[in-house]
Protein backbone atom coordinates (compact mmCIF):
# COMPACT_ATOMS: atom_id res chain seq x y z
CA UNK A 1 0.00 0.00 0.00
CA UNK A 2 1.41 3.21 -0.90
CA UNK A 3 0.73 5.31 1.75
CA UNK A 4 2.77 3.13 4.04
CA UNK A 5 5.83 3.51 1.67
CA UNK A 6 5.33 7.27 2.49
CA UNK A 7 5.29 6.87 5.91
CA UNK A 8 8.42 4.98 5.91
CA UNK A 9 6.28 1.96 7.59
CA UNK A 10 8.94 -1.26 6.86
CA UNK A 11 7.77 -4.64 7.96
CA UNK A 12 10.08 -4.63 10.59
CA UNK A 13 10.09 -1.10 12.30
CA UNK A 14 12.03 0.09 15.40
CA UNK A 15 10.13 0.68 18.40
CA UNK A 16 11.80 3.39 20.52
CA UNK A 17 13.27 6.67 19.04
CA UNK A 18 14.81 9.74 21.04
CA UNK A 19 14.90 11.99 18.13
CA UNK A 20 15.67 12.10 14.20
CA UNK A 21 18.19 9.50 13.20
CA UNK A 22 18.36 7.82 16.81
CA UNK A 23 16.15 4.69 16.42
CA UNK A 24 16.94 2.09 18.84
CA UNK A 25 17.15 -1.43 16.57
CA UNK A 26 16.88 -3.88 19.64
CA UNK A 27 15.64 -6.92 19.20
CA UNK A 28 15.65 -8.24 22.55
CA UNK A 29 12.30 -7.45 23.69
CA UNK A 30 11.00 -9.22 20.77
CA UNK A 31 8.98 -8.31 18.19
CA UNK A 32 5.45 -6.83 18.38
CA UNK A 33 2.71 -7.23 14.82
CA UNK A 34 0.38 -5.37 13.95
CA UNK A 35 -3.10 -6.62 13.17
CA UNK A 36 -5.78 -5.05 10.62
CA UNK A 37 -8.66 -5.78 12.30
CA UNK A 38 -10.70 -6.29 9.35
CA UNK A 39 -8.93 -8.79 8.08
CA UNK A 40 -6.73 -10.41 10.83
CA UNK A 41 -3.66 -9.81 8.41
CA UNK A 42 -0.37 -8.51 10.20
CA UNK A 43 0.25 -4.88 8.39
CA UNK A 44 3.80 -4.59 10.18
CA UNK A 45 5.47 -5.26 12.87
CA UNK A 46 7.67 -3.43 15.58
CA UNK A 47 10.75 -3.91 17.24
CA UNK A 48 9.33 -3.90 20.97
CA UNK A 49 11.26 -1.62 23.39
CA UNK A 50 13.73 -2.63 26.48
CA UNK A 51 14.05 -0.97 29.28
CA UNK A 52 17.91 0.17 28.10
CA UNK A 53 15.66 1.78 25.34
CA UNK A 54 13.29 3.12 27.96
CA UNK A 55 16.20 4.66 29.81
CA UNK A 56 17.77 5.82 26.85
CA UNK A 57 14.32 7.75 25.74
CA UNK A 58 14.13 9.00 29.44
CA UNK A 59 17.71 10.64 29.87
CA UNK A 60 17.44 11.99 25.87
CA UNK A 61 14.22 13.62 27.10
CA UNK A 62 15.60 14.94 30.49
CA UNK A 63 18.15 16.40 28.54
CA UNK A 64 16.48 17.83 25.45
CA UNK A 65 14.05 19.66 28.69
CA UNK A 66 17.02 21.57 29.50
CA UNK A 67 17.32 23.26 26.55
CA UNK A 68 13.70 23.33 25.26
CA UNK A 69 12.36 25.27 27.89
CA UNK A 70 14.85 28.25 27.85
CA UNK A 71 13.07 28.74 23.98
CA UNK A 72 10.67 31.54 23.76
CA UNK A 73 7.28 29.79 23.59
CA UNK A 74 6.55 31.39 20.58
CA UNK A 75 9.17 29.89 18.98
CA UNK A 76 8.24 26.97 20.52
CA UNK A 77 4.96 27.23 18.92
CA UNK A 78 6.48 27.91 15.59
CA UNK A 79 7.84 24.11 15.86
CA UNK A 80 4.35 22.84 16.49
CA UNK A 81 3.14 24.91 13.10
CA UNK A 82 5.61 23.42 11.40
CA UNK A 83 3.93 19.66 12.53
CA UNK A 84 0.72 21.30 11.67
CA UNK A 85 2.11 21.17 8.07
CA UNK A 86 3.68 17.94 7.82
CA UNK A 87 0.31 16.63 9.20
CA UNK A 88 -1.60 18.45 6.17
CA UNK A 89 0.49 17.14 3.42
CA UNK A 90 0.61 13.56 4.83
CA UNK A 91 -3.22 13.44 5.99
CA UNK A 92 -4.40 11.34 3.70
CA UNK A 93 -1.66 8.77 3.91
CA UNK A 94 -1.88 8.73 8.04
CA UNK A 95 -5.72 8.06 8.23
CA UNK A 96 -4.90 5.30 5.35
CA UNK A 97 -2.58 3.96 8.21
CA UNK A 98 -4.92 4.93 10.85
CA UNK A 99 -8.17 3.16 9.40
CA UNK A 100 -6.05 -0.03 8.20
CA UNK A 101 -4.76 -0.47 11.79
CA UNK A 102 -7.76 0.87 14.05
CA UNK A 103 -10.35 -0.08 11.56
CA UNK A 104 -12.24 2.63 12.12
CA UNK A 105 -13.90 3.96 9.04
CA UNK A 106 -11.46 6.24 6.40
CA UNK A 107 -13.87 9.48 7.49
CA UNK A 108 -13.13 9.11 10.48
CA UNK A 109 -9.58 8.43 10.42
CA UNK A 110 -9.01 11.74 8.18
CA UNK A 111 -11.15 13.79 11.08
CA UNK A 112 -8.63 12.11 14.04
CA UNK A 113 -5.75 13.60 11.73
CA UNK A 114 -7.64 17.35 11.41
CA UNK A 115 -7.93 16.70 14.97
CA UNK A 116 -4.70 17.16 15.33
CA UNK A 117 -3.86 19.77 12.98
CA UNK A 118 -6.88 21.70 15.31
CA UNK A 119 -5.07 21.09 17.98
CA UNK A 120 -1.47 21.95 16.56
CA UNK A 121 -3.15 25.86 15.49
CA UNK A 122 -4.37 26.11 18.96
CA UNK A 123 -0.87 24.99 20.73
CA UNK A 124 0.31 27.48 17.89
CA UNK A 125 -1.89 30.22 19.47
CA UNK A 126 -1.39 29.31 23.07
CA UNK A 127 2.13 29.54 22.83
CA UNK A 128 1.58 33.00 22.75
CA UNK A 129 -1.45 33.07 25.60
CA UNK A 130 0.10 31.12 28.88
CA UNK A 131 -0.53 34.09 30.78
CA UNK A 132 -0.47 34.56 34.89
CA UNK A 133 -2.34 37.19 36.48
CA UNK A 134 -0.78 40.09 38.16
CA UNK A 135 -2.48 40.98 42.04
CA UNK A 136 -2.66 43.95 43.60
CA UNK A 137 -0.01 43.64 46.91
CA UNK A 138 -1.70 44.44 50.07
CA UNK A 139 2.18 45.98 50.71
CA UNK A 140 2.96 49.52 49.55
CA UNK A 141 6.22 49.24 46.64
CA UNK A 142 5.62 45.49 46.40
CA UNK A 143 4.39 43.96 42.75
CA UNK A 144 2.59 40.44 43.04
CA UNK A 145 1.88 38.06 40.54
CA UNK A 146 2.34 34.83 39.14
CA UNK A 147 3.82 33.17 35.95
CA UNK A 148 3.40 29.96 34.68
CA UNK A 149 6.69 27.54 33.93
CA UNK A 150 6.81 23.91 32.32
CA UNK A 151 7.21 20.63 34.28
CA UNK A 152 9.47 18.89 32.69
CA UNK A 153 8.97 15.81 30.86
CA UNK A 154 5.77 14.63 30.36
CA UNK A 155 4.61 10.81 30.02
CA UNK A 156 1.73 10.12 27.77
CA UNK A 157 0.15 6.93 27.34
CA UNK A 158 -2.37 6.64 24.85
CA UNK A 159 -5.53 4.37 23.77
CA UNK A 160 -6.16 2.34 20.85
CA UNK A 161 -9.19 3.91 19.76
CA UNK A 162 -7.69 7.51 19.32
CA UNK A 163 -3.96 6.13 18.11
CA UNK A 164 -2.43 9.31 17.73
CA UNK A 165 -5.45 12.39 18.38
CA UNK A 166 -5.14 12.49 22.08
CA UNK A 167 -1.13 12.23 21.92
CA UNK A 168 -1.38 15.63 19.83
CA UNK A 169 -3.68 16.79 22.64
CA UNK A 170 -1.27 16.39 24.78
CA UNK A 171 2.03 16.35 23.03
CA UNK A 172 1.22 19.79 21.43
CA UNK A 173 0.07 21.65 23.97
CA UNK A 174 2.72 20.32 26.63
CA UNK A 175 5.24 21.42 24.24
CA UNK A 176 4.46 25.30 23.70
CA UNK A 177 4.13 24.72 27.13
CA UNK A 178 8.06 23.71 27.37
CA UNK A 179 7.66 20.49 28.45
CA UNK A 180 9.32 17.11 26.37
CA UNK A 181 7.22 14.58 25.58
CA UNK A 182 7.42 10.38 25.69
CA UNK A 183 4.61 8.41 24.25
CA UNK A 184 4.00 5.03 25.17
CA UNK A 185 1.17 3.84 22.62
CA UNK A 186 -1.59 1.65 22.72
CA UNK A 187 0.36 -1.94 21.57
CA UNK A 188 -2.65 -2.33 19.29
CA UNK A 189 -1.63 0.75 17.27
CA UNK A 190 1.83 0.91 17.23
CA UNK A 191 2.10 1.67 13.36
CA UNK A 192 0.19 5.04 13.80
CA UNK A 193 2.67 5.91 16.52
CA UNK A 194 5.85 5.14 14.59
CA UNK A 195 4.09 7.24 11.29
CA UNK A 196 3.41 9.85 13.40
CA UNK A 197 7.31 9.77 15.21
CA UNK A 198 9.01 9.84 11.40
CA UNK A 199 6.85 12.91 10.82
CA UNK A 200 8.23 14.37 14.15
CA UNK A 201 11.54 13.59 13.81
CA UNK A 202 11.84 15.02 10.18
CA UNK A 203 10.44 18.39 11.70
CA UNK A 204 12.33 18.73 14.67
CA UNK A 205 15.65 17.97 11.88
CA UNK A 206 14.56 20.44 9.82
CA UNK A 207 13.70 22.96 12.82
CA UNK A 208 17.21 22.09 14.81
CA UNK A 209 15.98 20.39 17.63
CA UNK A 210 15.99 16.86 18.67
CA UNK A 211 14.49 14.85 22.21
CA UNK A 212 11.04 16.89 21.95
CA UNK A 213 9.34 14.23 21.44
CA UNK A 214 9.96 10.38 21.91
CA UNK A 215 8.65 6.65 21.87
CA UNK A 216 8.61 3.99 23.41
CA UNK A 217 6.66 1.01 22.17
CA UNK A 218 6.25 -2.38 24.27
CA UNK A 219 2.75 -4.45 25.43
CA UNK A 220 4.98 -5.11 28.81
CA UNK A 221 2.58 -3.40 31.14
CA UNK A 222 5.89 -3.60 33.75
CA UNK A 223 7.87 -1.47 31.29
CA UNK A 224 4.72 0.70 30.96
CA UNK A 225 4.17 0.91 35.06
CA UNK A 226 8.27 2.33 35.13
CA UNK A 227 6.98 4.91 33.14
CA UNK A 228 4.20 5.75 35.87
CA UNK A 229 6.56 5.27 38.80
CA UNK A 230 9.26 7.44 37.72
CA UNK A 231 9.82 10.14 40.07
CA UNK A 232 11.87 11.99 36.99
CA UNK A 233 8.56 12.38 34.93
CA UNK A 234 6.53 15.10 36.92
CA UNK A 235 3.03 14.37 34.94
CA UNK A 236 1.56 11.27 33.72
CA UNK A 237 -1.15 11.88 30.95
CA UNK A 238 -3.13 8.40 30.93
CA UNK A 239 -5.70 7.70 28.25
CA UNK A 240 -7.57 4.24 29.00
CA UNK A 241 -10.00 2.36 30.46
CA UNK A 242 -10.91 2.89 33.97
CA UNK A 243 -9.15 -0.63 35.86
CA UNK A 244 -5.98 0.40 34.24
CA UNK A 245 -6.23 4.98 35.28
CA UNK A 246 -7.32 3.68 38.74
CA UNK A 247 -4.29 1.96 39.01
CA UNK A 248 -1.84 4.51 36.91
CA UNK A 249 -3.67 6.90 39.47
CA UNK A 250 -2.76 5.25 42.85
CA UNK A 251 0.99 5.01 41.47
CA UNK A 252 1.64 8.73 40.87
CA UNK A 253 -0.73 9.84 43.75
CA UNK A 254 1.70 7.53 45.75
CA UNK A 255 4.60 9.75 44.98
CA UNK A 256 3.22 12.26 44.69
CA UNK A 257 3.28 13.07 41.44
CA UNK A 258 0.90 14.24 38.86
CA UNK A 259 -1.59 12.68 36.88
CA UNK A 260 -4.53 13.52 34.33
CA UNK A 261 -6.55 10.94 33.49
CA UNK A 262 -8.87 10.51 30.80
CA UNK A 263 -11.30 6.76 31.78
CA UNK A 264 -14.06 5.18 30.76
CA UNK A 265 -17.37 6.73 29.92
CA UNK A 266 -21.01 5.51 30.08
CA UNK A 267 -22.73 8.15 27.56
CA UNK A 268 -26.16 9.11 28.03
CA UNK A 269 -28.77 10.90 25.43
CA UNK A 270 -31.77 12.21 26.57
CA UNK A 271 -34.83 12.53 23.90
CA UNK A 272 -37.60 14.83 25.41
CA UNK A 273 -41.31 15.08 24.58
CA UNK A 274 -40.14 18.24 22.12
CA UNK A 275 -37.08 16.77 20.71
CA UNK A 276 -36.75 17.21 17.00
CA UNK A 277 -37.11 13.53 16.59
CA UNK A 278 -34.91 13.65 12.96
CA UNK A 279 -32.21 15.61 14.75
CA UNK A 280 -32.13 13.09 17.98
CA UNK A 281 -31.86 10.25 15.77
CA UNK A 282 -29.55 11.31 13.33
CA UNK A 283 -26.94 12.34 16.36
CA UNK A 284 -28.20 8.86 18.36
CA UNK A 285 -27.23 6.54 15.29
CA UNK A 286 -23.58 8.39 15.16
CA UNK A 287 -22.93 8.64 18.72
CA UNK A 288 -23.54 4.77 19.28
CA UNK A 289 -22.34 2.97 15.94
CA UNK A 290 -19.39 5.37 15.05
CA UNK A 291 -15.85 3.85 15.67
CA UNK A 292 -18.54 0.83 16.22
CA UNK A 293 -18.97 2.00 19.34
CA UNK A 294 -15.42 2.35 20.36
CA UNK A 295 -15.16 5.81 21.48
CA UNK A 296 -15.13 7.05 24.67
CA UNK A 297 -17.90 9.38 24.24
CA UNK A 298 -20.29 6.70 22.13
CA UNK A 299 -23.92 6.88 23.18
CA UNK A 300 -24.61 3.71 25.53
CA UNK A 301 -27.54 4.50 26.78
CA UNK A 302 -31.06 6.42 25.62
CA UNK A 303 -33.30 7.35 27.62
CA UNK A 304 -36.15 8.67 25.94
CA UNK A 305 -39.75 10.02 27.37
CA UNK A 306 -42.43 7.21 27.06
CA UNK A 307 -44.61 8.75 24.78
CA UNK A 308 -41.88 8.66 22.05
CA UNK A 309 -40.11 5.05 23.00
CA UNK A 310 -42.14 3.93 19.58
CA UNK A 311 -41.46 6.06 17.21
CA UNK A 312 -37.46 6.28 18.01
CA UNK A 313 -37.53 2.78 18.21
CA UNK A 314 -38.64 2.44 14.86
CA UNK A 315 -36.98 5.21 13.17
CA UNK A 316 -33.66 3.89 15.07
CA UNK A 317 -34.30 0.03 13.25
CA UNK A 318 -34.84 1.60 9.87
CA UNK A 319 -31.45 3.55 10.38
CA UNK A 320 -29.31 0.64 11.39
CA UNK A 321 -30.96 -1.15 8.73
CA UNK A 322 -29.21 1.18 6.55
CA UNK A 323 -25.49 1.08 7.72
CA UNK A 324 -22.97 -0.60 5.90
CA UNK A 325 -20.52 -2.84 7.63
CA UNK A 326 -17.24 -3.24 5.83
CA UNK A 327 -13.35 -2.48 5.44
CA UNK A 328 -12.83 0.41 6.79
CA UNK A 329 -11.12 2.04 3.48
CA UNK A 330 -14.25 1.62 1.65
CA UNK A 331 -15.40 5.19 1.49
CA UNK A 332 -19.27 3.43 1.32
CA UNK A 333 -18.40 1.74 4.60
CA UNK A 334 -20.43 3.65 8.03
CA UNK A 335 -19.08 0.60 10.55
CA UNK A 336 -15.54 -0.92 10.84
CA UNK A 337 -14.84 -4.14 12.89
CA UNK A 338 -14.00 -3.68 16.19
CA UNK A 339 -10.42 -3.74 17.79
CA UNK A 340 -9.57 -7.79 18.18
CA UNK A 341 -11.51 -10.92 19.26
CA UNK A 342 -11.21 -10.45 23.10
CA UNK A 343 -13.57 -6.84 22.02
CA UNK A 344 -15.75 -9.52 19.98
CA UNK A 345 -16.36 -11.88 22.90
CA UNK A 346 -16.71 -8.62 25.21
CA UNK A 347 -20.11 -7.89 22.74
CA UNK A 348 -21.26 -11.04 23.17
CA UNK A 349 -21.02 -11.71 26.68
CA UNK A 350 -22.34 -8.54 27.64
CA UNK A 351 -25.67 -9.39 25.37
CA UNK A 352 -25.83 -12.89 27.19
CA UNK A 353 -25.57 -10.60 30.36
CA UNK A 354 -28.47 -8.26 29.38
CA UNK A 355 -30.80 -10.60 28.42
CA UNK A 356 -30.05 -12.79 31.44
CA UNK A 357 -31.29 -9.74 33.85
CA UNK A 358 -34.30 -9.32 31.08
CA UNK A 359 -33.43 -7.56 28.13
CA UNK A 360 -34.29 -7.77 25.37
CA UNK A 361 -32.58 -7.23 22.14
CA UNK A 362 -34.46 -4.98 19.59
CA UNK A 363 -32.53 -5.36 16.43
CA UNK A 364 -28.80 -6.99 15.79
CA UNK A 365 -27.03 -8.83 18.25
CA UNK A 366 -25.50 -11.10 16.20
CA UNK A 367 -21.18 -11.75 15.84
CA UNK A 368 -20.32 -11.46 11.78
CA UNK A 369 -18.71 -14.65 10.61
CA UNK A 370 -15.99 -14.87 8.46
CA UNK A 371 -12.52 -12.45 8.51
CA UNK A 372 -12.04 -10.06 10.95
CA UNK A 373 -13.75 -8.55 14.54
CA UNK A 374 -17.04 -7.72 12.92
CA UNK A 375 -20.16 -7.66 14.98
CA UNK A 376 -23.90 -5.95 14.02
CA UNK A 377 -24.71 -2.39 16.05
CA UNK A 378 -27.11 -3.71 18.32
CA UNK A 379 -30.09 -2.05 20.26
CA UNK A 380 -31.54 -3.61 23.24
CA UNK A 381 -34.42 -2.80 25.92
CA UNK A 382 -32.40 -2.49 29.02
CA UNK A 383 -32.99 -1.10 32.53
CA UNK A 384 -30.14 1.55 34.06
CA UNK A 385 -29.66 -0.06 37.50
CA UNK A 386 -28.40 -3.86 35.60
CA UNK A 387 -24.41 -4.23 36.19
CA UNK A 388 -24.24 -4.16 32.50
CA UNK A 389 -25.56 -1.45 31.69
CA UNK A 390 -23.41 0.58 34.36
CA UNK A 391 -20.20 -0.74 33.02
CA UNK A 392 -18.11 0.18 29.61
CA UNK A 393 -18.59 -2.41 27.11
CA UNK A 394 -16.36 -1.30 24.05
CA UNK A 395 -18.71 -1.92 21.20
CA UNK A 396 -21.86 -0.94 19.22
CA UNK A 397 -24.45 -1.54 22.03
CA UNK A 398 -27.19 0.49 23.02
CA UNK A 399 -29.44 0.23 25.93
CA UNK A 400 -32.87 2.01 25.56
CA UNK A 401 -35.10 3.12 28.72
CA UNK A 402 -37.79 5.70 29.38
CA UNK A 403 -38.85 8.32 31.67
CA UNK A 404 -41.78 10.29 32.54
CA UNK A 405 -40.46 13.30 33.79
CA UNK A 406 -37.13 15.57 33.15
CA UNK A 407 -36.02 14.78 36.42
CA UNK A 408 -36.30 10.87 36.18
CA UNK A 409 -33.85 11.19 33.33
CA UNK A 410 -31.54 13.08 34.80
CA UNK A 411 -31.05 11.02 37.53
CA UNK A 412 -30.58 7.84 35.45
CA UNK A 413 -28.53 10.07 33.54
CA UNK A 414 -26.19 10.92 36.60
CA UNK A 415 -26.76 6.89 38.20
CA UNK A 416 -23.70 5.40 36.58
CA UNK A 417 -19.95 5.28 37.81
CA UNK A 418 -18.86 7.43 35.05
CA UNK A 419 -19.01 10.98 34.39
CA UNK A 420 -17.95 11.67 30.57
CA UNK A 421 -20.31 12.98 27.73
CA UNK A 422 -24.29 13.53 28.48
CA UNK A 423 -26.57 15.16 26.10
CA UNK A 424 -30.30 16.25 26.19
CA UNK A 425 -32.41 16.64 22.72
CA UNK A 426 -35.27 19.12 23.86
CA UNK A 427 -37.18 22.40 22.54
CA UNK A 428 -37.55 23.46 25.44
CA UNK A 429 -35.93 25.95 26.88
CA UNK A 430 -36.65 25.40 30.51
CA UNK A 431 -35.83 22.01 30.38
CA UNK A 432 -32.40 22.36 28.73
CA UNK A 433 -31.40 25.28 31.59
CA UNK A 434 -32.81 22.71 34.11
CA UNK A 435 -30.28 19.94 32.44
CA UNK A 436 -27.22 22.40 32.37
CA UNK A 437 -27.32 23.61 35.71
CA UNK A 438 -25.68 22.63 38.94
CA UNK A 439 -28.14 19.71 39.46
CA UNK A 440 -28.32 18.74 36.07
CA UNK A 441 -26.00 16.49 34.38
CA UNK A 442 -23.02 15.55 36.67
CA UNK A 443 -20.70 14.50 33.64
CA UNK A 444 -17.54 16.94 32.15
CA UNK A 445 -19.48 17.40 28.78
CA UNK A 446 -23.11 18.20 28.97
CA UNK A 447 -24.88 19.12 25.31
CA UNK A 448 -28.31 20.27 24.13
CA UNK A 449 -29.17 18.94 20.94
CA UNK A 450 -25.68 17.80 19.94
CA UNK A 451 -25.05 13.94 20.48
CA UNK A 452 -22.32 12.43 23.14
CA UNK A 453 -19.13 12.10 20.68
CA UNK A 454 -17.63 14.43 18.70
CA UNK A 455 -16.31 17.10 20.86
CA UNK A 456 -14.42 20.00 19.40
CA UNK A 457 -10.71 20.83 20.52
CA UNK A 458 -11.69 24.23 21.78
CA UNK A 459 -13.27 23.43 24.87
CA UNK A 460 -11.92 21.81 28.09
CA UNK A 461 -12.64 17.22 27.47
CA UNK A 462 -12.73 14.82 30.09
CA UNK A 463 -15.17 13.59 32.41
CA UNK A 464 -16.00 13.16 36.06
CA UNK A 465 -16.19 10.33 38.52
CA UNK A 466 -14.85 7.13 37.51
CA UNK A 467 -13.59 9.09 34.07
CA UNK A 468 -10.85 10.32 35.82
CA UNK A 469 -11.15 14.30 36.28
CA UNK A 470 -9.03 14.86 33.67
CA UNK A 471 -9.53 17.45 31.47
CA UNK A 472 -7.06 17.86 28.13
CA UNK A 473 -7.31 20.32 24.58
CA UNK A 474 -8.45 23.91 24.47
CA UNK A 475 -9.83 26.20 27.50
CA UNK A 476 -7.35 26.70 30.48
CA UNK A 477 -6.46 22.80 29.87
CA UNK A 478 -3.02 24.06 29.04
CA UNK A 479 -2.42 24.90 33.02
CA UNK A 480 -2.32 20.85 33.37
CA UNK A 481 1.27 21.05 32.00
CA UNK A 482 2.79 23.65 33.68
CA UNK A 483 3.51 24.86 37.33
CA UNK A 484 2.52 27.95 38.83
CA UNK A 485 4.78 30.03 40.81
CA UNK A 486 3.62 33.13 42.68
CA UNK A 487 5.98 35.66 42.86
CA UNK A 488 6.54 38.81 45.22
CA UNK A 489 9.06 41.93 44.28
CA UNK A 490 9.55 44.89 46.88
CA UNK A 491 10.59 47.56 44.98
CA UNK A 492 10.90 49.79 48.33
CA UNK A 493 13.27 50.36 51.20
CA UNK A 494 10.95 48.97 53.83
CA UNK A 495 10.09 45.51 54.84
CA UNK A 496 6.65 45.42 55.60
CA UNK A 497 5.05 42.04 56.80
CA UNK A 498 1.66 40.25 55.18
CA UNK A 499 -1.37 40.94 57.28
CA UNK A 500 0.24 43.83 58.86
CA UNK A 501 2.64 41.68 61.70
CA UNK A 502 4.98 43.57 63.22
CA UNK A 503 8.16 41.63 64.36
CA UNK A 504 10.23 44.05 65.88
CA UNK A 505 13.48 43.39 67.14
CA UNK A 506 14.21 47.72 67.81
CA UNK A 507 17.21 47.47 65.26
CA UNK A 508 16.90 50.81 62.76
CA UNK A 509 20.03 51.34 61.74
CA UNK A 510 20.42 51.38 58.08
CA UNK A 511 23.10 48.54 56.94
CA UNK A 512 25.37 50.22 54.93
CA UNK A 513 28.23 48.36 52.58
CA UNK A 514 31.26 47.81 53.94
P1 LIG B 1 -6.51 0.14 28.15
O1 LIG B 1 -6.78 0.67 29.51
O2 LIG B 1 -6.53 -1.33 27.95
O3 LIG B 1 -5.05 0.62 27.65
C1 LIG B 1 -4.71 1.98 27.58
C2 LIG B 1 -3.20 2.13 27.59
O4 LIG B 1 -2.70 1.72 28.86
C3 LIG B 1 -2.47 1.27 26.56
O5 LIG B 1 -1.41 2.00 26.01
C4 LIG B 1 -1.95 0.12 27.40
O6 LIG B 1 -0.83 -0.52 26.85
C5 LIG B 1 -1.59 0.85 28.68
N1 LIG B 1 -1.46 0.03 29.89
C6 LIG B 1 -2.05 -1.14 30.18
N2 LIG B 1 -1.69 -1.55 31.42
C7 LIG B 1 -0.87 -0.59 31.91
C8 LIG B 1 -0.19 -0.41 33.16
N3 LIG B 1 -0.28 -1.32 34.12
N4 LIG B 1 0.55 0.71 33.33
C9 LIG B 1 0.62 1.64 32.35
N5 LIG B 1 0.00 1.53 31.17
C10 LIG B 1 -0.74 0.42 30.95
O7 LIG B 1 -7.53 0.86 27.15
P2 LIG B 1 -7.81 0.60 25.61
O8 LIG B 1 -8.53 -0.70 25.46
O9 LIG B 1 -6.58 0.82 24.80
O10 LIG B 1 -8.80 1.81 25.28
C11 LIG B 1 -10.16 1.79 25.54
C12 LIG B 1 -10.48 2.52 26.82
O11 LIG B 1 -9.96 3.83 26.80
C13 LIG B 1 -11.99 2.70 27.01
O12 LIG B 1 -12.32 2.48 28.36
C14 LIG B 1 -12.22 4.15 26.63
O13 LIG B 1 -13.38 4.71 27.20
C15 LIG B 1 -10.97 4.78 27.14
N6 LIG B 1 -10.73 6.05 26.46
C16 LIG B 1 -10.95 7.19 27.16
C17 LIG B 1 -10.78 8.42 26.53
C18 LIG B 1 -11.05 9.70 27.27
O14 LIG B 1 -10.62 10.73 26.78
N7 LIG B 1 -11.75 9.68 28.39
C19 LIG B 1 -10.33 8.47 25.20
C20 LIG B 1 -10.09 7.28 24.53
C21 LIG B 1 -10.29 6.06 25.18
Amino acid sequence: MNFLNELGIAEVNPGSCTGPGQWSNGTDAGVLSSYAPATGEIIASVYESTVTDYEAVLERSRSAFHEWRQVPAPRRGQLIRRLADALCTHQEALSGLIALESGKIKAEAQGEVQEMIDIAELAVGQSRMLYGCTMHSERPRHRLYEQWHPLGVVGVITAFNFPVAVWAWNAFIAAVAGNTVIWKPSPRTPLSAVAVQRLCNRVMEEAGYSGIFSLFVTRDNELAERLVRDRRVPLISFTGSTAVGRRVGEIVAARLGRSLLELSGNNAVIVDESADLDLAVRAIVFGAVGTAGQRCTSTRRLIVHESLYQTIVEHLIAAYRQIRIGLPLDPEVVMGPLISGEAVAAFSRALREAEESGGEVLYGGQVIEGLGNYVQPTLVRAQNHWPVVQRETFAPILYLMTFKEIEDAIAINNDAPQGLSSALFTNDLCRAERYLAAAGSDCGIANVNVGTSGAEIGGAFGGEKDTGGGREAGSDAWKCYMRRQTNTINWGTELPLAQGIRFGTGHRERVSRP
